[in-house]
């Protein structure tokens, strides 16, 4: 799968674009990102990105166009890659027809998150607030200010891009308003339409994903209930605890390998199922098996009571 995710800054462009390359393996190609490492690093390519960037100006396209032809050629992006942040320009977007013509690359689609303009300063605001709470270095083009340069630039440069794959039936429009677990639904279910992963494929990911929450959730509530009566019969407290934490934990393992895309669901669906059923016996009422676990347990406690 070969894409290209397009929208202003703050569109949530990375967001998708790592969610991505999660479900479907994929190279992620953020020029953003592979100049912000050449700076960091201050190769001669990040000496001379350096202050264009901090501006909210545009590096010029030979530099782009050179880090994009050499990473396409590296073997992660064989498999399928999500360009984000390239291109930015028409005549970026003309040097990728031709880098990928002569590597005999073919591209699926270009998918634009289109938001409201007065939303964007706000998600960029709430990023740098999100990077300061882990501790993370702020963007130092992440200010008001840069940000309104760096949409200028988009609206200029970039934007015309929408026309050129439009053209081209290329472009996929996607509201970029919606909550990010809608975003991501959305581009899956284009992806499918068009036919770049299995719609299958697409659909279990999604259905396993729920399957898994909705046991984990459940398997929790009974594991709870159980080991209250558990704890009733045995009349200890810890037993109680133990036989809960135990089922919980298996049902969040069930849960877990639930969450493996498409091929995983079948697996996740037995698994989660097995979570239940385990949770069903933490009780114990009827099951001579499991009271007698719970019985040793309650022992166990009243010996460790006694030596204190
Ligand atoms: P944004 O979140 O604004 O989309 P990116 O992380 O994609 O930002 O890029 C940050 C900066 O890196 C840009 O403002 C620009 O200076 C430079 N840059 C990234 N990609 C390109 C490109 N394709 N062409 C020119 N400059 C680029």
């Amino acid at each position: 799968m070969r894409l290209i995710l397009l929208g202003p800054p703050g569109s949530g462009k990375g967001t998708q674009a790592q969610r991505l390359v999660h479900r479907y393996g994929i190279a992620q190609l953020s020029t953003g990102e592979m100049l912000r490492a050449a700076v960091a690093a201050q190769t001669p390519v990040g000496i001379r990105a350096k202050d264009v960037m901090a501006s909210g100006g545009l590096v010029p396209d030979e530099i782009v166009i050179g880090i994009i032809s050499d990473r396409l050629d590296q073997p992660d992006a064989a498999k399928g890659f999500i360009l984000d942040g390239f291109p930015r320009t028409v005549p970026q977007a003309e040097a990728l027809d031709e880098l990928l013509k002569k590597k005999h690359m073919r591209l699926d689609a270009v998918i634009e998150l289109r938001v409201n303009e007065s939303a964007l300063l706000q998600r960029v605001e709430n990023r740098v607030a999100e990077m300061r709470a882990r501790g993370e270095e702020v963007r130092i083009d992440d200010t008001p200010e840069v940000l309104t340069k760096r949409l200028a630039s988009y609206r200029s440069l970039t934007e015309p891009l929408i026309h050129y794959y439009s053209e081209r039936r290329k472009l996929l429009t996607v509201d970029g308003m919606m909550t990010i677990e809608e975003v991501t639904r959305e581009i899956n279910r284009i992806l499918a339409a068009i036919g770049a992963v299995e719609a299958r494929a697409a659909k279990k990911a999604d259905s396993a994903k729920r399957t898994a929450r909705e046991a984990k959730t459940q398997a929790k509530a009974r594991a709870k209930t159980g080991a209250k009566k558990a704890a009733g019969k045995a009349g200890t407290r810890k037993a109680a605890k133990a036989a809960s934490g135990k089922a919980a934990k298996k049902a969040g393992k069930g849960a877990k390998a639930a969450k493996k895309p498409a091929k995983a669901s079948r697996k996740a669906g037995k698994t989660a199922s097995k979570a239940k059923k385990t949770t069903r016996k933490a009780p114990a009422k009827s099951k001579a098996r499991a009271v007698g676990k719970t019985r040793k347990a309650a022992k166990k406690v009243t010996k460790r009571r006694a030596k204190r």
